[in-house]
């Protein structure tokens, strides 16, 4: 088991875009395992490898309440199936302690490649809908708090800057 370190907003590193993985190796598996126990031990219920500090896309995820349904998308793209939209209160290991209401497309088509490079496809709704966009964006350098208000994001930076500045003390 290793526990890899989480970056956290506003570091610039989070906004590196990821490169698309070339090949699905023991070594993309080796990350793949890492971020598990890295996203459960958190806890979290999603973690993509631009959180640490690695910049391949690759996301984790385990929506499920006693975590057992690990899945794993490896260069992942979404297509939006319903232009509906869904509210949710959103969270992220990198922006620790804060949650707001970020609003996305409720019902997406997502394509990727699993822990053996095997292709798939899946159309999740709701709370996993949401947080495999949540994770993409990590991919393209985004985070959920640039969907909110630019006055709550100052906010939100300013107190994790003082956190922070004390853990460096
Ligand atoms: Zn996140």
């Amino acid at each position: 088991m290793a526990l890899l370190p989480i970056l956290e907003f506003p570091d610039p590193r989070l906004r590196t875009v990821a490169k698309p993985v070339t090949e699905v190796d023991d070594k993309i598996r080796k990350l793949v395992d890492d971020m598990f126990d890295t996203m459960y031990d958190a806890p979290g219920i999603g973690l993509a490898a631009s959180q640490v500090n690695v910049h391949k896309r690759v996301v984790v995820i385990d929506v499920s309440e006693d975590k057992s349904q690990p899945m794993v998308f490896i260069n992942p793209e979404i297509e939006v199936l319903d232009a509906e939209l869904c509210e949710y209160d959103e969270g992220c290991l990198s922006v620790p302690g804060f949650y707001e209401t970020v609003v996305r497309p409720g019902h997406i088509r997502v394509r990727a490649l699993d822990r053996d490079g095997i292709p798939f496809e899946i159309d999740p709704q709701g709370v996993l809908a949401v947080c495999i966009q949540h994770e993409l964006d990590h991919l393209n350098g985004k985070l959920f708090v640039d969907h909110i208000s630019p006055f709550k994001r100052t906010r939100i930076r300013a107190k994790l800057e003082k956190k922070h500045k004390a853990e460096a003390r």
